[in-house]
């Protein structure tokens, strides 16, 4: 029988073997830092292992027998990817370093070539730096002007001018769920909007496809961009899922070996998709431990990552609320349907760093500063924020742990 809640979860926290450490000061760890990074499980240490101890070697080209289980090895993981996210095929798939690499990939071929001056590009007040910076300077070099939906003081999206500001724009990049605030964007209202307008939608699916069943086919999504170190794999791979059609149309992003079909001293013909995107020796070891990252996720099930992660989120919202007396601020959507496992707080006048520090010395691990939204912390006049977020392997005593942790916090800095 599968267990339910906390103790299903306690259970799979038993797969992540780092979880298990005591910190130097003898504390039980209570990671709650996944939106930064997630934990991984023994499954993909081992797959890590098991290429290097028995397929290693360079891929595509090679045609003795390791060679060819390495290759097949990274196309396999390709197309767990590319299952993943239902995507149609493989072949829409390509591999990144990260969910950066992914969105800057989009911005220097597909923005470079088909935007200029009277174009629009529209993104939101909640965006990561990965998914602002890149449009900023790809409007400086284009011409094409950068626009914002706007966020209320919980980080809502304001939609009522959407199709307003949908006007001249030829892509929407927005990200699905806010690394700061959790909040989920409304992505089955906005894609079609978008697509009406005659824009393309790029989502910023970093903090979405690691915790619940993110369906490019479903959304109609053109681009979408994912990590797999959020997502129990390992760092260094992430993935750009992009329509055949509009990576078929695209120039290429980085130029050398593996990305070309024909070579002669004054020109090159290009390699098919992916391929055509993937310049030099990939990130082979680690796209394979991606795939047993996705392996690993499939068993537990996305929806019971879903389901429990919404009833943590709910608890933790639950035994948060107490400490609101006590100066505590909790940030984000109120509405928790429109939330994800993602909580941003302040207690009362202790810089967020402070509380972090003390938080650790209790062996809490939670993060503090801008998050990479610096406009956004700007926007709402927030110096910086501490941060928790859940993933499915924290529990109820996870959760436990941080509320005595800010108890102790509230001792030290003497709060009524
Ligand atoms: N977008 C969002 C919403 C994120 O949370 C992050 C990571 N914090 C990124 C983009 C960037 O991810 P990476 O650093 O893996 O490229």
């Amino acid at each position: 029988m599968i267990a339910t809640g906390t103790a299903r979860a306690t259970e799979i926290a038993r797969d992540f073997p780092i979880l298990a450490q005591r910190t130097s000061r003898g504390k039980r760890l209570a990671f709650l830092d996944s939106a930064a990074s997630s934990q991984k499980p023994q499954a993909v240490i081992d797959s890590l292992f098991h290429y290097y101890t028995h397929d290693n070697a360079n891929i595509h080209r090679g045609v003795y027998e390791l060679a060819e289980r390495a290759t097949n090895a990274f196309e396999l993981a390709r197309a767990k990817v590319a299952g993943f996210v239902n995507a149609a095929e493989p072949a829409e798939i390509v591999w990144t370093r990260n969910t950066t690499e992914a969105i800057n990939l989009v911005s220097f071929t597909w923005g470079l070539a088909n935007l200029g001056p009277g174009d629009a590009i529209l993104t939101s007040q909640l965006e990561h730096h990965s998914n602002l910076v890149p449009w900023q300077l790809l409007a400086a070099k284009t011409g094409a002007e950068l626009r914002f939906i706007e966020v209320d003081g919980d980080g809502m999206h304001l939609l009522d001018d959407l199709d307003a500001k949908l006007r001249g724009v030829k892509l929407l990049a927005l990200s699905h769920v806010s690394n700061t605030l959790g909040t989920i964007a409304p992505l089955e209202h906005i894609i079609p909007r978008a697509h009406a307008a005659g824009a393309l939608v790029l989502v910023d699916a970093a903090q979405s496809v690691p915790h619940f069943k993110v369906d490019v086919r479903a959304l109609d999504v053109d681009f979408l961009a994912a990590s797999g170190h959020k997502m129990c794999g390992p760092t260094g791979i992430g993935f750009l899922y992009g329509k055949r059609a509009l990576l078929e149309g695209m120039p290429p992003f980085l130029t050398g070996g593996d990305m070309i079909k024909e070579v002669g001293y004054r020109e090159t013909s290009f390699n098919e998709l992916p391929w055509k995107f993937e310049a030099g020796t990939s990130n082979i070891a680690d796209a394979v431990g991606l795939g047993a990252a996705v392996d690993y996720l499939e068993r537990v099930g996305m929806d019971w990552v879903a389901a429990h992660e919404r009833e943590l989120t709910g608890y933790a919202l639950d035994r948060l609320a107490p400490l609101e007396a006590r100066g505590l601020t909790i940030y984000g959507p109120p509405d928790r349907t429109r939330r994800s496992g993602v909580i941003s707080f302040n207690f009362a006048d202790i810089h967020a760093h402070d509380l972090a520090s003390i938080l650790d010395t209790e062996g809490v691990c939670v993060r503090a500063g801008h998050h990479c939204t610096m406009p956004l912390m700007e926007k709402m006049g927030w110096p910086a924020t501490a941060r928790a977020s859940f993933y499915l392997y924290n529990t109820e005593e996870d959760v436990d742990q941080l509320i005595s942790a800010l108890e102790k916090a509230a001792e030290v800095f003497k709060l009524p």
